[in-house]
């Protein structure tokens, strides 16, 4: 988002270099620039915050090498301003996982937390908190991690496999695998294939909140329960077409 914003801020300045005509880049060139160029204008006092922000991207025009790629006489891209700008990053092999799912937002959220390894399971807390019990908060049995506590838990394998029986497909029976399997169904517009990232998705969410609420209250719902709810959660989310298609199956 912060690169989103950088890139929206260099359409801005794009329109003030290019003389846009409208009515507030003509304001703009007629009280602070004042024929002046824009890339020797100077900021000062009486330049207000948002034309500072403006002006303060004419750095990042380095960065995306010029207006050449991004733009012509008479369109800006942000999109390919922000792609420009990104290319410093590594890209995940599980972005459309995040981006092409339409679960619900806390679901991907503790999705994109897990496939970072940033939840708060107990193998990670137990590298700053010595005493930390670190056995798995459903089981008791095992060490908690993140491949543990989702797909190799006696709990969340229960669940999971009830799961994709409901749709139909076998188990992998390893997390990456499951992944890997995942990751492939979220680049495809299949009907079948978006239920599945979806129903991934509000699975390893659900079992989260379970581990919580086994941790919190020492209460934990049945596999049976939690799935039923897994599966609503779906249907209301997803488009009609699909949901026929899940309760069909
Ligand atoms: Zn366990």
């Amino acid at each position: 988002m912060v690169l989103w914003n950088k890139a929206a801020l260099l359409k801005q300045l794009w329109a003030f270099y290019f003389k846009q005509d409208k009515l507030w880049v003509r304001w703009v060139h007629a009280y602070y620039i004042n024929r002046g160029a824009i890339d020797t204008v100077t900021i000062n006092s009486n330049t207000s915050w948002l034309l500072r922000k403006i002006l303060d991207s004419r750095e990042l025009l380095r960065d995306i090498c010029g207006w050449e790629e991004v733009s012509n006489t008479q369109k800006f891209s942000i999109k390919k301003a922000y792609n420009h700008l990104q290319e410093g990053f590594d890209r995940v092999s599980w972005r459309r996982l995040i981006c092409n799912n339409q679960a619900t937002p806390k679901s991907k959220f503790i999705l994109w937390m897990a496939l970072l390894n940033r939840l708060a399971t107990t193998d990670r807390i137990s590298k700053w908190k010595r005493d930390c019990n670190t056995l798995c908060k459903l089981c008791g049995v095992q060490e908690e991690s993140v491949q543990h506590l989702f797909f190799e838990c006696e709990y969340s394998k229960s669940i999971w496999n009830a799961v994709l029986q409901y749709i139909e497909l076998s188990p992998v029976n390893t997390a990456v695998g499951e992944l890997r399997r995942v990751v492939q169904k979220a680049r495809s517009k299949r009907s079948k294939d978006k239920l599945f990232v979806m129903l991934y998705t509000e699975s390893l969410y659900a079992i989260w909140l379970q581990r919580n609420s086994k941790h919190s209250k020492d209460s934990i719902l049945s596999p049976h329960a939690v799935i039923k709810e897994v599966i609503f959660k779906v249907a209301c989310n997803c488009n009609e077409n699909d949901r026929c298609r899940l309760l069909l199956v």
